[in-house]
């Protein structure tokens, strides 16, 4: 019999930023080894490199942002304008498509494009989202017209109760609803709740996790959002993120990792868009320094604000760690954290690392600075117990006693062992039987069902 997916093609429609187009482009490579056709509507900004997966198409939009608007250092603006002028662009695209291709089955947005709601309208196309982070922070998210409601927002108080739980949300404190560290508190509760009502309106939902590790959630996740929903991740271990990175890996860290010895080095990686400032920077080196312990760290250019890259950095860390630590703009994270020198990884906690370490069973310790990461970094330490969250502004000397516990103290070894359970776990759901498997098959079959349906 025909498979019936190898009649189908999926439109892909990522949001343009390093830790959505890796999962995305997996994703992609996913459903595409299930027999499917993939085209993916992409913009000009961060766009990918069709050259390296000649097995999609590809087509350009234009997204209007210029190279000023384009700064990723202020991204509730960038979501705003990519989501009000992607919208037209998107939808003329899309309209085209569906005149030249009988084959198309249904289109996957980023939960984040929330505009795609907009741009399928009375097209006649299925819209599946996909949210590249936990289904705990989705929740999160999807609660913070409650906790406006309760005045979490509106407290003049509010810093006096930085620590207190919020009882809507275990093991959530307030500290940790990402919307009150914003600087327009207003503007980024629009957005999130754009998303929020963007996704309610979709015909099913993907995420990028597990079942093992956030079974605990679902129950509520499929009161907020009834639809088939598809817990297909850690989506890592089907494909690499390394062909979309946007930035060239150095492979330079690999050969120094080699020549450490087994489970010595703390990986330091704060991701594609998080920034600090100079005191915080320095605060980070003597964390390092003073932990005597072998580092690799990844020091983005723009990572330290007003910095082209290390000219902060002083002399005296430089000569100290020379010995013992490696700097390099951005790593092959992925091989880093599978390699065997690696013993930990201090992460901003964004989904991808977080799901990355958990997998190559890394401990971590948790750092945190805008979006879901305040909820991820919470939900390791707290819920999850795999990792140690920093959990004030960064100070050298909290810095040098979490990396001296997960690395070389009985806290650390204990996250190891959990680490350890949980791969196993995601191993079996992998497997042909395993949650995640079945969830692919399930989703496999929802897309083919549209196809058959007929558009
Ligand atoms: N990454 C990488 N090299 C680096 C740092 C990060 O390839 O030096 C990748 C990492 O493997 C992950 C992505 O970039 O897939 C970052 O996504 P995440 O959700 O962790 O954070 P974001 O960059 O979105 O804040």
């Amino acid at each position: 019999m025909e498979n019936p997916s190898k009649a189908c093609r999926i439109i892909l429609f990522p949001l343009p930023l390093q830790g959505h187009i890796n999962p995305m482009i997996q994703l992609a490579n996913i459903l595409h080894s299930r027999g499917f056709t993939i085209s993916i509507i992409h913009t000009q900004f961060h766009s990918p490199d069709p050259s390296k997966y000649p097995h999609f198409t590809f087509h350009l939009i234009p997204d209007g942002l210029s190279e000023d608007q384009a700064s990723i250092h202020e991204i509730l603006r960038v979501l705003h304008l990519l989501n009000t002028d992607c919208i037209g662009p998107a939808r003329e695209c899309l309209r085209k498509l569906l005149s030249t291709h009988d084959d198309i089955a249904c289109i996957i947005t980023d939960a984040m494009m929330y505009c795609s709601k907009d741009v399928v309208e009375n097209l006649g196309i299925p819209r599946i989202v996909f949210r590249t982070s936990s289904i705990c922070s989705f929740l999160a998210f999807a609660t913070l017209p409650l906790l406006q409601e309760k005045g979490y927002y509106s407290n003049n108080n509010l810093d006096s109760r930085r620590e207190d739980p919020v009882p809507e949300l275990p093991p959530l404190r307030v500290k940790d609803i990402p919307s009150v560290q914003r600087p327009d508190p207003k503007h980024a509760l629009k957005i999130i709740r754009n998303m929020v009502e963007g996704t309610k309106m979709a015909s099913g939902l993907i995420f990028n996790t597990f079942q093992d590790l956030e079974e605990p959630n679902l129950a509520n996740l499929y009161d907020h959002f009834r639809m088939p929903t598809f817990l297909i991740g850690p989506f890592h271990k089907f494909f690499s993120a390394a062909s979309s990175s946007l930035l060239t890996q150095d492979r330079g860290s690999i050969s120094w990792l080699d020549t450490q010895k087994p489970h010595s080095v703390l990986y330091v990686s704060f991701g594609s868009l998080a920034a600090m400032d100079e005191n915080s920077a320095r605060e980070v080196t003597w964390g390092l320094a003073n932990s005597k312990q072998p580092f690799l760290w990844v020091v983005r250019p723009g990572l330290v604000q007003g910095s082209e890259w290390l000219e902060w950095l002083p002399n005296e860390f430089m000569e100290v760690t020379s010995q013992r630590g490696y700097i390099v703009k951005w790593a092959p994270q992925q091989e880093v954290l599978s390699h065997p020198a690696v013993g930990g990884f201090w992460t901003h906690s964004g989904w991808n690392s977080v799901l990355e370490s958990i997998c190559e069973g890394a401990p971590m310790i948790c750092s945190s600075f805008f979006g879901d990461q305040t909820l991820n970094s919470r939900y390791v330490n707290d819920a999850w117990k795999l990792g140690i969250k920093l959990e004030n502004e960064l100070k050298r000397e909290e810095i040098e006693s979490a990396i001296r516990k997960i690395m070389l103290d009985r806290e650390g070894q204990e996250i190891r062992e959990r680490l350890l359970c949980l791969k196993e776990k995601i191993d079996v759901s992998l497997k042909t039987d395993g949650f995640s498997s079945q969830y692919l098959n399930a989703l496999s079959d929802l897309i083919s069902s549209f196809r058959s349906a007929g558009l």
